[in-house]
């Protein structure tokens, strides 16, 4: 492991923005994924180590007219027992339900889930279903992506060096819109995701209608399901139409064989996991 020479940790997005733009800076903020990363020396620290925690402005969630903004420092803990989350985006919540184990979700960061840009980020898929943004900070001002089109390969994104992610924003969902979060791996608990679905729309007399669907750890990296989604919208949600989507959501994953699974067997978990999510919001 390589030497930090300098340790900084800004009060602001301000300070932060400015340490960015000076020079070469690694950001931490729960060190969950750096800390392993730069002990098995898969990555090197830059000269300076910049802690991001204490930046009150990155942290929380709250609502403003019909955009609920959540802060990059909100944790995995925070999101699962969050008031505005369980209300509008209950499928967040799930997903913190089944993420890593109590210790692991209290240190963790919904920002730095995301900046980590693995395939296989569970904070990632149902935030791309729901439609986010996230927000990069710069000495030179901010700027708004879409999530969806955030990620370029494994650990890759379009952020730059001088930037920092500080927060994510969703539009509220569409009145009635409902999902579930579906993850598989080989043990229950502290498990990364063979496969992983969120998915949802509204279903009124029995037709599903703004639909959106997100996969994870089936491509190089997390990825919207356009062939699924288009399948289902304005489709009467019945046994045929459940298991067709099944079928389209196997046919345009694009997952490898590793150590963890096949690449059929990835297929199969996401047929099963899509047909399970409209089963139950039905
Ligand atoms: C035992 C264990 C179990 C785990 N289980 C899961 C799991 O079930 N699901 C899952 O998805 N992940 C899991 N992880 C991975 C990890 O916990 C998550 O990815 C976590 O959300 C990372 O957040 P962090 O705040 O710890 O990021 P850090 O480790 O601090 O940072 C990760 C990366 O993002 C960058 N970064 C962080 N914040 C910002 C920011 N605001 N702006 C710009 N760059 C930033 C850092 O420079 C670094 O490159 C697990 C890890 C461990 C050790």
């Amino acid at each position: 492991m390589n030497t930090v020479e300098n340790y900084i940790a800004p009060g602001s997005i301000e300070e932060a923005a400015a340490a960015l733009a000076a020079g070469p800076v690694t950001i931490v903020a729960g060190g969950t994924d750096l800390m392993l990363q730069t002990g098995s020396g898969a990555i090197a620290y830059a000269k300076t180590l910049m802690n991001v925690r204490r930046i009150a402005e990155m942290q929380g969630v709250s609502i403003d007219g019909d955009t609920i903004r959540i802060g990059a420092l909100t944790t995995i803990t925070e999101l699962k027992s969050d008031a505005i989350i369980a209300e509008h985006l209950p499928v967040v919540a799930e997903m913190a339900d089944k993420f890593a184990s109590d210790q692991i979700r209290n240190a963790s960061t919904i920002g730095g889930n995301i900046c980590n840009a693995s395939p296989a980020g569970d904070g990632i898929v149902p935030l791309m279903m729901y439609g986010a943004d996230v927000v990069l900070a710069s000495a030179k001002g901010n700027r708004n992506v879409a999530l969806s089109e955030f990620f370029t390969g494994p650990g890759k994104t379009v952020k730059a060096d001088n930037e920092l992610l500080v927060a994510i924003e969703i539009a509220k969902p569409a009145a009635g819109f409902k999902g579930g979060f579906g993850k598989f791996g080989p043990r229950p608990a502290l498990e990364i995701a063979m496969a992983s679905v969120a998915l949802g729309g509204v279903v009124k007399d029995g037709v599903i209608s703004n639909v959106s669907v997100a996969f994870g750890a089936v491509g190089p990296t997390p990825m919207m399901g356009a062939k699924t989604t288009a399948l289902l919208e304005g489709k009467t949600l019945n046994e045929e139409t459940i298991s067709a989507a099944g079928e389209a959501a196997s046919e345009e994953v694009t997952p490898i064989d590793d150590v963890r699974a096949s690449a059929w067997y990835r297929r199969h978990l996401i047929r099963v996991m899509t047909e399970e999510i409209l089963n139950d919001v039905g």
